[in-house]
């Protein structure tokens, strides 16, 4: 399965998800939604009131100042893919239980291997805690980090955060503006690794000519 059929398949599981007790009270389960295509992947906490009711990630209040971060680095919200740590909005926006981001996690688990981005932008603490589980928002907010199984990670802070803390405002766009740096970054130790692995593959391969079978090799050896 491609990487688009395989995220179509887990929204539609989603939708009609009973794995965790967050399912008795949506509305609607929000899946993700972007940029199939984007080497930029942005995960939040939960949904909110408006995207419970919507489905859709990010466009209450914190989906605003959100689209207004991305705008001030010349992005669109369609230029990412934009997804939760869990997909249904707990009860009056209160965190999410350890048990019930563990039961979602599969389904996070899966788009990052359907998008493989070069980079994750955790936007909050409970997505923090899913890539570097030690880590401290205060500390790493703003840095490309390495998560414990080689992903390239830029932490954030919550843009709901900034909407109860005005000087939090200021962080947020600075941080973003320090994205487009960490992508390229991120890109070139992505890429490296990515054709190292092709190459390792190959290496592991019966012959060594790519894109032969091995019986066509075998007779290339007669001549
Ligand atoms: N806050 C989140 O963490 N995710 C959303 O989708 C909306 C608000
Ligand atoms: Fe399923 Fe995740 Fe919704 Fe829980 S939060 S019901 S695990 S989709």
């Amino acid at each position: 399965m491609g990487g688009e059929a395989i995220l179509a398949q887990v929204a539609d599981e989603v939708r009609g998800c009973t794995r965790c007790p967050l399912a008795a009270r949506r509305t609607l389960a929000v899946p993700g939604e972007g940029n199939l295509l984007s080497d930029v992947l942005l995960v939040g906490e939960g949904p909110g009131a408006r995207e419970d009711v919507t489905g859709r990630p990010f466009v209450g209040p914190a989906g605003e100042l959100l689209t207004e971060l991305l705008g001030a680095i010349g992005w669109q919200r369609a230029d990412v893919f934009i997804t939760n740590v869990v997909k249904c909005r707990p009860p009056g926006n209160r965190d999410p239980e350890p048990e019930e981001a563990a039961a979602c996690a599969g389904y996070l688990d899966r788009q990052e291997r359907a998008l493989d981005p070069a980079v994750i932008v955790t936007l909050g603490r409970h997505s923090l805690r899913r890539y570097l589980p030690g880590a401290r928002i205060g500390a790493v907010h703003g840095q490309l980090r390495r998560s414990f199984s080689g992903q390239h990670v830029f932490p954030m802070y919550h843009p709901a955060a900034a909407l109860h803390q005005a000087s939090l405002r200021e962080t947020l766009f600075r941080d973003m503006r320090g994205l487009p740096a960490a992508l390229i970054a991120a890109r070139e130790a992505h890429g490296a690794e990515r054709s190292a692995a092709v190459q390792a593959e190959e290496a592991k391969a019966p012959v060594g000519i790519p894109g032969l079978a091995a019986d066509e090799a075998e007779q290339m050896t007669l001549f």
